[in-house]
């Protein structure tokens, strides 16, 4: 049955939308009762509104299998958190509710320094929510799409964290299931957090259904699991395999067209050699790798300090320098700053000072009192391309460079790099967009970079800064 919302296909029995949650009543059958019209679940937050009456949501931070994840401020315990809130055809499942609840206590004795916290099941008319601590960075998967390959330094640094993490988890009875790279976060030090623990197993058995549908991501998933068989620590290690691969070479170990595809690899074919893409590979390391990924689960590493005594040693090989990620999201200026030398680092410097310039004209042109915080909050608009195609990225890496510049001013509050993201290309105006983050300001800009004869090659950057009202406009000048 196609949703009439987002035209998305549902099987003919679903009752909700398998993609965005809308309810698929025909018409006919339109006819609900008005009481339970009202307990029909909310399905989206918008920014400003007050959830459970305690939960201020700030912006929406992504959108998983589950639904969808907000960085809100709980106004009882006056600090930030991330709030899920289930999906419909989740929440409305009285028995996957009832399995979260039971995950979530063994979840919750989970406190290590590199697992997110899990706080609370709630309810709030009919729909079902998640706390939890609020991580701020990138996810590993952004990560790596960003960074392409890491150095053996880097992905064994990551590693360890997330190793030590699964160590405590693995000591209080608790496995993971739905390891992979979009559940684990970085932030700006280089610090890896595992979120989602136990949620995997509150859903329906991952792998291939009596029907040969196959539930969950097949990337990172143990032939065991595959097969929809009991698991244990062993299928973590099986994902941490596929990850220390992915970070490494910049592609997981199997690919296909169709989950299914996918899955048979897990079965059936063996692992390349992570040294025959990344030459820059240690043995040791590959070796490793390839014993996490053994189909049979008795000859991988039985124990997360098992794992964690290899990467000891394999540390000692690699340069010391390389541990830990750089601070600050270097991501994807890092690739850029490489192919433009020192242009990139002062073309981004200087439009940094004429921004910060122009934000200080703004603030200090206030009358007194000082501006209520909802006016401090900034976003930083994707800025536009003007150019040739292949220069996107350009003009992408600028707006995270400015994005991070910015995020270092403490009376600002920057918007996350995802929800600006989501206005790339977009058609709405100003007003509209700082109406929907409640921002007081928004930055946007265009890049051209035209390339002149004789190889040299110019950019200009035009960026513009709407004034709190969004209408005053400050003209920030160019850099060329
Ligand atoms: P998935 O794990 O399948 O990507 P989720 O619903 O768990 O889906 O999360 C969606 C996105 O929301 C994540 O990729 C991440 O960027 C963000 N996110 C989830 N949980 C948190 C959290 N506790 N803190 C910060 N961001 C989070
Ligand atoms: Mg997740």
């Amino acid at each position: 049955m196609k949703c009439p919302k987002c035209d998305f296909d549902n099987l003919s029995d679903t009752r909700f939308c398998g993609n965005c949650g809308s309810s698929l009543y025909r018409s006919e059958q339109a006819a609900v009762p008005p009481a339970e019209t009202l307990r029909m679940p909310l399905k989206e937050l918008a920014t400003g509104n007050i959830f459970a009456r305690r939960y201020e949501v700030i912006e929406e931070l992504g959108k998983g299998g589950m639904g969808r994840v907000y960085k809100v401020f709980d106004k009882k315990i006056k600090e930030k958190v991330a709030l899920k809130l289930l999906r419909l055809e989740i929440s409305s499942d009285e028995e996957t509710v009832e399995r979260f609840s039971n995950e979530l206590k063994y979840a919750r004795k989970i406190i290590h320094k590199n697992v997110c916290r899990m706080f609370d099941l709630g309810e709030e008319e009919g729909t079902h929510y998640i706390t939890m601590e609020y991580v701020s960075g990138e996810d590993l998967k952004s990560v790596i799409r960003m960074m392409g390959r890491m150095s053996p330094g880097q992905a064994v640094s990551i590693t360890r964290q997330i190793c030590e993490g699964l160590a405590e988890a693995h000591k209080l009875g608790v496995v993971h299931r739905d390891l992979k790279p979009q559940n684990i976060m970085i932030d700006r030090e280089g610090k890896a957090r595992i979120m989602d623990f136990g949620i995997a197993r509150s859903l329906k058995a991952k792998g291939i259904t009596d029907g040969g549908i196959i539930i969950g991501t097949p990337e990172y998933m143990s032939p065991e699991q595959v097969e929809g068989k009991e698991i244990d620590q062993r299928a973590d290690f099986y994902a941490l395999g596929v990850i220390l691969y992915e970070m490494l070479t910049g592609k997981v170990p199997f690919e296909g067209d169709t989950p299914l595809s996918i899955a048979v690899k897990h079965k059936t074919e063996m692992p390349q050699d992570p040294r025959k893409i990344n030459a820059q590979v240690p043995v040791d390391l590959s070796l490793l790798i390839l014993k996490c990924l053994e189909k049979e689960k008795k000859k991988r590493p039985q124990s997360a300090e098992e794992v964690l005594s290899q990467l000891s040693q394999i540390e000692q090989e690699v340069p010391a320098a390389e541990k830990v990620l750089p601070q600050r999201r270097p991501f994807t200026s890092r690739e850029i700053k490489g192919a433009f030398g020192k242009r990139w680092g002062l073309i981004a410097a200087l439009l940094f000072v004429a921004i910060a310039a122009g934000l200080a004209f703004i603030f200090l042109r206030k009358e007194k009192p000082a501006l209520p915080p909802a006016n401090k909050r900034i976003v930083v608009l994707p800025f536009e391309n003007q150019g040739a195609l292949e220069d996107e990225y350009f003009a992408d890496g600028m707006t995270d460079e400015i994005t991070a510049r910015l995020s270092s001013i403490s009376r600002l509050e920057v918007i996350a790099r995802t929800s600006a993201y989501q206005y790339k290309k977009t058609s709405k105006t100003p007003q509209k967009i700082g109406d929907e983050l409640s921002v007081g300001y928004i930055l946007y800009g265009t890049v051209r970079w035209q390339k002149q004869p004789g190889g040299a090659s110019k950019v200009r950057v035009t960026p513009s800064l709407p004034g709190q009202d969004l209408r005053r406009h400050t003209n920030l000048g160019e850099s060329v």
